[in-house]
């Protein structure tokens, strides 16, 4: 089967995780923490979950001309992503996420954007070519407002359905939710966007019914082990999710979205696409970190085929 093409805007952030007894009050210094650093960036992670579950990826992105910009390059050349409108600039380092993880499992975190918050409307123009040669976008929010803006009217007007994952929450224009086929947010950004407080089912699919009434599509509301409520011209339903031992949530939401965008891609039914996701966000908390834990496609097959009634 040749392989769905997908389009993914957004970040590519260095995660650099320092694993210490407990977070270090201001001024305080704490020996004896353990370093390690992971590829992350909300783009990034969903570029590379959509290229593990089968599909053929172009990334438009921003990265520092730095260490951290060529490892996470080469990173995504290791997944097979298309790197030809991951710019290189010259005057911001990679973003960063300086990140403290304490025993107890709480963490402090700082960003540097750097070179993300670059990524211009511009960069989106001088990548016209990658949007009349893919089937889906795939967008977020971790890059300036003008720019998601900026692909997602360039992806209309190829004709391209709009997958947005409205992470980091923030409010939304509804010049810019019109032109939306899907949105994905958790309850804590369905919340942000349409401040309903979402406390229980009933919520859940206020919070739809308003998102949809703005002009979206389609409403996907991620639950986490819950799975996710749909709402869609057929109605409105939740998809469970898949029962599995968690060990690490990071990038859940991310993995989610890359495989959705490959499902619909290749033509299943909505609620078929949200199933193939939930089962490769699920596979992806089993294990640790946010780009080494996502699913591969013929992982998330057989999750897909061990589980059908
Ligand atoms: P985010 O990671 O953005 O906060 P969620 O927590 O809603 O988003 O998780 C996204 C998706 O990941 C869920 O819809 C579900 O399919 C899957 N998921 C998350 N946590 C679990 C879990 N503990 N067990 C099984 N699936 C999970």
């Amino acid at each position: 089967m040749k392989k769905p093409k997908i389009l993914v805007v957004g970040s590519s952030n260095t995660d650099m995780i320092v694993k210490v007894p407990r977070i270090p009050q201001p001024g305080e210094t704490i020996l004896g923490g353990k370093f390690v650093t992971a590829a992350g960036g909300k783009g990034a992670n969903q570029a590379v979950a959509a290229a593990r579950a089968g599909g053929d990826v172009t990334f438009i992105a921003r990265v520092g001309n730095d260490i951290f910009g060529r490892q996470a390059i080469s990173g995504f050349a290791q997944d097979k992503i298309n790197n030809r409108f991951v710019f290189r600039d010259k005057h911001h380092p990679s973003g960063v996420a300086l990140i403290f993880v304490a025993g107890d499992g709480q963490n402090s975190i700082a960003v540097a954007s750097g070179a993300n918050a670059c990524l211009s409307p511009a960069d989106v123009k001088h990548s016209k070519f990658a949007f009349a040669h893919t089937d889906v976008m795939l967008v977020q929010l971790e890059t300036p407002l003008e720019t998601v803006l900026t692909a997602i009217q360039l992806a209309a007007k190829n004709g391209l359905p709009v997958i947005l994952n409205p992470a980091p929450a923030r409010r939304l224009p509804a010049s810019l939710l019109r032109l939306v086929s899907v949105l994905t947010p958790n309850e804590n950004e369905a919340e942000l966007l349409t401040g309903i407080k979402i406390t229980n089912d009933d919520a859940v699919a206020r919070a739809a019914k308003n998102l949809r009434s703005r002009g979206v599509k389609s409403v996907i509301i991620t639950l986490g082990a819950r799975g996710a409520f749909v709402s869609d011209d057929d109605g409105e339903r939740r998809v469970p999710g898949f029962k599995v031992k968690a060990v690490d949530t990071t990038a859940a939401g991310d993995v989610f979205n890359g495989a959705l965008a490959v499902a619909l891609a290749e033509g299943r039914s909505f609620d078929d696409a949200v199933r193939f996701a939930c089962a490769a966000a699920a596979l992806s908390v089993t294990q640790f970190g946010a780009q080494p834990s996502a699913a591969k496609r013929v992982d998330i097959q057989a999750l897909l085929s061990a589980t059908r009634q």
